[in-house]
């Protein structure tokens, strides 16, 4: 690629809308533009990066067994209806009608489409297990769509779908995938935890999430040290006064009682004096009618005083939530039931305190209402129910005999859940037994959130000039960069011969013939992160050398123009 035929697009101003740095860092490097809230347009150096991921994902999915189709963005309703979650799953499916006024949803994912092919494909036994995924654009309507990609409302995901006669079977399957998932991750070259997922009202230990660990995640995370923590473990000591317990560094979840209706309540619930500053609140509540039918939701987060937040400005109206019962609304937002009051307002708080207030309130009265939503002390969690992991607080020892409990930010980029036969008992979807019988298939499934992830890989890799992309999908391997190419023919002709080479040899090359000053080449290739430049000058080429710039660990040096092969193999 030369960049005079290229759309480069990069900015020199971080953009004030973009809150966190991989949201910056993609709209700085010229990876997305913003077309409406969570929906966003991938211009030519993000999408390379969003494919390389893609293939990855697709490369290990097809590795271990799975097979790709390609489903409909589009679903009818009528497999909602069937499935019974039309009205179960809320404000986030979006729902439109065609020109015969028959309705239809916009995929928030694709158990409903699947279920009914393989209950239709499959007849015999015999042609079970079966493992299906494919990589197709999602749509939620999320009641906040943010930070860029990471939250978006239209997004790509990769989604598998098992098929089988019995769990035992499902579980061989499940493990398979759990495998897959960590090499993706390895592949990605991202530091991720996969942690036990709380199944709600389905009970057990299910479901697996993956998270890549990065400070703007919105969940937290509990794991054991051993691996690879003992840096931040003394951090979290030596908040905490000696000789005294370690002190919890992480958000809580809480369900707050029924009927508060002003932060002075919250405060009150947390046990804080209204006036102390919290770091992250957010406030998510739902009131009810006098049928106890939830109305509306309230949102909010940010920076605050808790005294500057005035019970007027609490409430954001959201859109209409449309809940049949109340089990599904408290299944939704994860609370306990019992916890919403008749015409009252339930809160949900979630508060990222300074470990002292932390440490009063786990010591508080409340503590049965803490829980993570997710831990994991090792690759063998499996282990391990989610009953085991409530409750921890960071120094606690782990539950697997080793180590030390820490507790980290993450974000979701893959989440496998063992599903029994929900979707096949719902939508008729089984096979004859060996023995003649008709049984009901039993069914997993297996998200990742590919786009997701290209703004994960940027939270964890980056620096003040840009993004530092782990290899295995950086845009381009490499950047030819001539210095003063106007002025020299050598120069010219070296790094058209280079960019020939390299091309030839199949390697993803840019090459910066804008004949612009090296100071803005520089910049815009540091922070678009090619992890290699290969900068030509005329003193150099004296003795036949170029220099070579490693973008991610900052080391120049020279080398012989005809051993330029030697930096790929
Ligand atoms: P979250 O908790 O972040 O809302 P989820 O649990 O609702 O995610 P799943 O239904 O488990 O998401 O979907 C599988 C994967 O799809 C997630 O693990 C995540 O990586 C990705 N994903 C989900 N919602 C979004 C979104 N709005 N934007 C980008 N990726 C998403
Ligand atoms: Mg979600
Ligand atoms: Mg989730
Ligand atoms: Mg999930």
């Amino acid at each position: 690629m030369r960049t005079s035929q290229y759309l480069l697009s990069t900015l020199k101003e971080t953009p004030a809308s973009a809150e966190v740095i991989s949201h910056q860092l993609m709209l700085r490097a010229g990876l997305v533009r913003n077309v409406a809230s969570g929906l966003y347009t991938w211009l030519p150096t993000g999408l390379k990066v969003l494919r390389k991921v893609e293939n990855i994902v697709r490369e290990e999915m097809q590795r271990a067994g799975a097979l790709e189709v390609l489903m409909p963005m589009v679903q009818p309703a009528d497999l909602w209806q069937e499935s019974g979650r039309l009205d179960d799953y809320g404000p986030e499916l979006l729902r439109l009608n065609d020109r015969h006024m028959r309705p239809f949803v916009l995929g928030p994912t694709h158990e409903e489409v699947i279920t009914k092919l393989i209950a239709n494909e499959i007849s015999s036994y015999k042609q079970l297990p079966l493992n299906v995924f494919q990589i197709q654009t999602k749509f939620r309507d999320e009641i906040r769509p943010r930070f860029g990609v990471m939250r978006g409302r239209e997004f790509l995901m990769k989604d598998a779908y098992s098929f089988h006669l019995g769990e035992d079977c499902l579980k061989k399957t499940y493990q398979v995938m759990f495998d897959a998932y960590c090499r993706i991750f390895d592949r990605l070259g991202l530091d991720y935890r996969p942690v036990i997922a709380d199944t709600g009202s389905i009970g057990g230990d299910a479901s697996h999430e993956f998270h890549v660990l990065a400070d703007s995640g919105e969940d937290d995370i509990a794991f054991s040290d051993v691996s690879d923590f003992a840096a931040n473990v003394e951090k979290a000591e030596a908040l905490a006064p000696a000789g005294e317990r370690p002190t919890p560094k992480a958000a809580l979840t809480e369900v707050a009682t029924p009927n508060v209706r002003s932060i002075e309540d919250v405060a009150a619930f947390l046990k804080v004096e209204s006036s102390k500053t919290v770091k992250t609140l957010l406030v998510q509540g739902i009131a009810t009618d006098d049928n106890q039918a939830p109305i509306v939701a309230l949102v909010l987060r940010g920076d605050h005083q808790l005294n500057e937040v005035k019970a007027e400005n609490l409430p954001q109206v959201a859109a209409p939530l449309t809940f049949a019962t109340e089990q599904q609304l408290l299944d939704e937002i994860g609370c306990h039931a019992g916890s919403i009051g008749p015409v009252g307002l339930s809160v949900e708080v979630i508060v990222d305190r300074s470990a002292a207030h932390l440490a009063d309130f786990v010591c508080g009265a409340n503590k049965d209402d803490v829980h993570y939503s997710g831990a994991n002390w090792d690759r063998d969690a499996k282990n391990y129910s989610i009953a085991d992991i409530r409750n921890v607080v960071a120094g606690d020892p782990s539950p697997c005999g080793e180590g030390k409990i820490v507790i980290k930010r993450g974000v979701e980029v893959g989440h496998i859940f063992q599903l029994g036969e929900k979707y096949a008992q719902a939508m008729n979807c089984g096979v004859l037994t060996e023995a003649g019988k008709n049984q009901t298939l039993t069914m997993g499934c297996y998200g990742i959130g590919v786009s997701r992830i290209v703004a994960a890989a940027i939270e964890q890799n980056h620096d003040k000039y840009g993004i530092k992309w782990p290899a295995a999908i950086a845009p381009f391997q490499v950047a030819i960069v001539p210095m003063n190419m106007a002025k020299s023919a050598r120069v010219q002709e070296t790094a058209e011969h280079l960019y020939q080479q390299l091309q030839t040899a199949g390697i993803d090359v840019i090459f910066d013939d804008r004949k612009e000053r090296p100071g803005v080449m520089f910049a815009d290739h540091e922070l678009i992160g090619t992890p290699l430049l290969l900068v030509i000058g005329e003193r150099n080429l004296d003795k036949q050398e170029i220099e070579v710039k490693n973008r991610i660990s900052g080391e120049k040096s020279l080398l012989a123009i005809s051993d330029v092969m030697s930096l790929f193999t």
